[in-house]
């Protein structure tokens, strides 16, 4: 195969290299991920979960090279690099204990008129068979790790197309699961261009799975070339954040600082829309702007940045293009915007039109959109104005208004007192509306990632 560089988005430097795959390799990759399939599904769940378990302590051992790895071809900070790398073994091990959770029920056959005691009914769950996971750029080892964990560990076989930018990341956490003695063609990594090679495995009809996750233009091509297959899509989001009357400026200010900025917002969940009650909105910005102002941008390997680059060049023109954009349409660039090269520093647009381009579309850089709104009503409907529903925010002291916020916000995920930017690996994670179909966090992963089986046993009455 020809091996292609792999470069980091701050200074071009070569990272590593990796095999790129042909249509062919899709073809002989799905056809022994069939037989890994056959395979893991017949091996008990003991025996894979030791497997696991043994990969979860090597991703363990190998944290700090899974980070330098995640650090130096996505472009962010050591620092949060780090704190990626750290979570691998335990999302290893929580999936695991999970897929070795495989509990089925038992119908109740005697309660359906007509039926008697002499049929036994219940529940089994099964693998699926060959599931294709197909990852973004912007959490190399996350993403990658809730797909396959779970699909691994409930017997599926996996064929991953990680990322263009970050196949490496994908490639160091394959080899722990290799090299804890996951039998060959259990899990595979092709990697190379998403419209070919995604477009082949998607369609395939061996695959019984697909877990997507990325843009929401992507996940809707997928969904209408895929066929009949299991489908979860975590797509894009423009996440609002709702910042009351009466909630504490200087507490929500600190978190809006971290959620709106975290891997220069390139992050699904990060917060996009701030919603301020006008009545607060003097006191939130000038409490917000300096918080802002001292996120230190800059080299990803210096000990001392916080906040890396942008993905490409690309990326971080249009992203500079963006905020352009929304101040001359009116509205006010409190701070940030400036582009050097792949870095912007963090912004902080006001005034911001909730109906415009900057505030409907998903910007993924390091911006927030303030607009205004008189009380909750007018915030709710604002903050369920766009075509997403991914994650939403509301500071609030009032339990009143927190219940209301969480019933009639339209998200897969709410936070009352925190930003959307906040995830725990065991949590049900997804989106409604345009942000997608279907949940990940391991569990929910397990059980999309598995078939319920109906069984009914026919006895004669005695
Ligand atoms: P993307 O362009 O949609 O790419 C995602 C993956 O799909 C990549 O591996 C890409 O390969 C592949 N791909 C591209 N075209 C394809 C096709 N026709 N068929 C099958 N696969 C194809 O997204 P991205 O720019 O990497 O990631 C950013 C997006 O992901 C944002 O919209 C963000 O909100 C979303 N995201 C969502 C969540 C969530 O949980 N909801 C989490 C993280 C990110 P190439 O790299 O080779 O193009």
């Amino acid at each position: 195969m020809q091996l292609e560089d792999i470069k980091s988005p701050f200074d071009g430097a070569v990272i590593g290299q990796a095999p790129v795959a042909t249509i062919a390799d899709v073809d002989n990759a799905i056809a022994k991920a069939v037989s890994g399939a056959d395979l893991w599904r017949h091996t008990p769940a003991h025996i894979r979960s030791a497997v696991l378990l043994k990969a979860a302590a090597l991703a363990d051992e190998r944290s700090e090279e899974i980070a330098q790895i995640i650090s130096g071809e996505n472009g962010k900070s050591l620092l949060e690099a780090r704190g990626e790398a750290s979570r691998s073994g335990e999302i290893i091990r929580l999936a695991a204990f999970e897929g070795s959770q495989l509990y089925g029920s038992t119908l109740p056959l005697d309660a359906n008129k007509g039926t008697g005691l002499e049929k036994l009914g219940f529940t089994l769950r099964q693998p699926v068979g060959v599931v294709v996971a197909i990852s973004p750029f912007n959490y190399p080892a996350l993403l990658v790790l809730h797909k396959i964990a779970p699909a691994l560990a409930v017997g599926n076989s996996v064929v991953l197309k990680p990322a263009r930018t970050t196949p490496l990341t994908a490639l160091a956490l394959a080899k722990c699961f290799i090299d804890a003695g996951l039998p060959e063609g259990v899990l595979q990594v092709l990697h190379g261009s998403g419209s070919e090679l995604g477009n082949a495995l998607v369609t395939d009809s061996r695959v019984r799975k697909i877990s997507f996750t990325g843009s929401t233009a992507t996940g809707t091509h997928i969904s209408s070339v895929a066929g009949v297959k299991k489908l979860s899509l975590e797509l894009g989001s423009s996440c609002p954040v709702v910042v009351l009357d009466d909630a504490d400026i200087e507490y929500a200010t600190d978190a809006i600082a971290l959620g709106g900025y975290i891997n220069a917002g390139q992050v699904c969940i990060s917060v996009q829309r701030v919603i301020v009650d006008e009545k607060v909105m003097a006191n939130f910005l000038d409490a917000l702007k300096p918080k802002v102002e001292a996120i230190k941008i800059g080299d990803p390997k210096n000990p001392d940045t916080k906040v890396g680059t942008l993905i490409t060049e690309a990326e971080a023109i249009r992203v500079e293009a963006s905020i352009k954009a929304a101040v001359n349409a009116g509205a006010t660039l409190l701070t940030g915007g400036e582009r050097n090269k792949t870095l912007v520093s963090p912004a902080i647009v006001c005034d911001v039109d909730p109906k415009s381009a900057f505030a409907q579309d998903e910007l993924f850089g390091p911006a927030i959109a303030v607009s205004s709104a008189n009380g909750i009503k007018e915030a709710i409907a604002l903050a369920n104005s766009t075509v997403y529903g991914l994650g939403a925010g509301v500071f609030t002291k009032n339990v009143d208004v927190a219940i209301q916020s969480a019933r009639e916000i339209d998200a897969g995920i709410i936070h009352i007192n925190w930003t959307p930017l906040w995830r725990a690996d065991l949590m049900p994670y997804g989106g409604v509306k345009s942000s997608g179909v279907g949940k990940e966090g391991v569990r929910s992963t397990v059980s999309e990632m598995t078939e319920e089986k109906t069984i009914i046993l026919h006895g004669r009455s005695w």
